[in-house]
């Protein structure tokens, strides 16, 4: 028996052991960070092109681990994921955004609309997960176009019935859902037809490479074009150069996001650039 379990693990090289180690480390200083409030929620402003004001923000989760310091959200939400723990720390994420949002509606801007990243993981796991949110935003006093959804083609992928039904319960209670990442997948342009959706966030690989003449700008022109035949906005993302907003805005395309335009911040930095461009 104890020949048979060596050879059954025997593909367990020592480097996948130390990855395999590594994640339930990471995994467990993650759910001692949320507990121990070690998060923290940081806004990117999304700049409309035509008009050049920021008219909104995606909240992105950050974690300062004690001993590593900061782990990028590409580590660690797939280990999130994977533990279920993504669930509390979305729950987290999406409070704070709500609380925010409805601080700078009251204050600074009220048109102003935050953006929520969602995982699969968070459609999946219980039928009425989105009757919490839905929940919160009432509470709050916000009205549902307060908050936009990122989700991912993977959910349209294994979503089924089940998540497009959330979906459509979200949309009609106005919040916008975005569809991120959008042309690094399979087969988006059928999802495009099975869902609702209210805006496509172009991936900066396409926005990295635009340049006149390009193929990257032919290909954002098509897909601007589609979505706007389709009801759609599209929010460019990784907008780096003053070249590429340029471009973008050239080819009609509606928002912009990237270090271009500002780094993810604390909440406290984006009120100033609020209030300055009120001003
Ligand atoms: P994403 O949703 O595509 O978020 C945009 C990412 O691009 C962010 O990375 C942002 O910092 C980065 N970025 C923004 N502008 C630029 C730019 O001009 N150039 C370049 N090179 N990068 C830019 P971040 O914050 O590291 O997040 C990585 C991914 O982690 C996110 O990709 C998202 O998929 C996930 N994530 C972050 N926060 C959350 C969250 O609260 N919940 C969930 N489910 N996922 C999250
Ligand atoms: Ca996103
Ligand atoms: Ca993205
Ligand atoms: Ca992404």
């Amino acid at each position: 028996a104890k020949d048979a379990g060596r050879n059954r693990y025997s593909y367990f090289t020592p480097a996948l052991q130390r990855a395999a180690l590594n994640r339930m480390r990471l995994s467990n200083d993650l759910r001692d960070a949320l507990a121990a409030e070690g998060l923290q929620v940081v806004y990117q402003p999304i700049v409309d092109l035509r008009r050049g004001h920021i008219c909104k923000a995606e909240a992105l989760v950050r974690w300062h681990h004690a001993e590593r310091g900061p782990v990028p959200p590409a580590e660690f939400i797939p280990i999130a994921e994977s533990s279920g723990l993504i669930l509390e720390i979305g729950e987290w994420v999406f409070r704070q955004a709500v609380q925010d949002v409805l601080r700078w509606r009251t204050e600074l801007d009220e048109h102003f609309q935050i953006s929520v990243n969602k995982s699969p993981v968070q459609f999946h796991s219980e039928a009425g997960m989105h009757t919490r949110w839905l929940r919160q935003i009432v509470e709050a006093g916000l009205p549902g176009d307060a908050v936009s959804l990122e989700i991912t083609e993977g959910l349209l992928l294994e979503g089924g019935d089940n998540a497009s039904q959330q979906l459509m319960a979200l949309r009609r209670a106005g919040l916008s859902v975005a569809l991120d990442d959008f042309g690094t997948g399979y087969s988006s342009l059928s999802y495009l037809q099975r869902y609702e959706i209210d805006c496509l966030k172009i991936d900066r690989v396409f926005v990295h490479e635009l340049e006149p003449g390009s193929k990257a700008l032919a290909l954002c022109r098509a897909i601007i074009t589609m979505a706007h035949e389709l009801g759609m906005t599209v929010i460019a993302e990784g907008v780096e150069t003053a070249r590429q907003r340029d471009l973008l805005a050239s080819i009609g395309c509606d928002l912009g996001q990237g270090f271009f335009f500002a780094r993810p911040m604390p909440a406290a930095a984006l009120e100033e650039l609020l209030r300055q461009q009120g001003g």
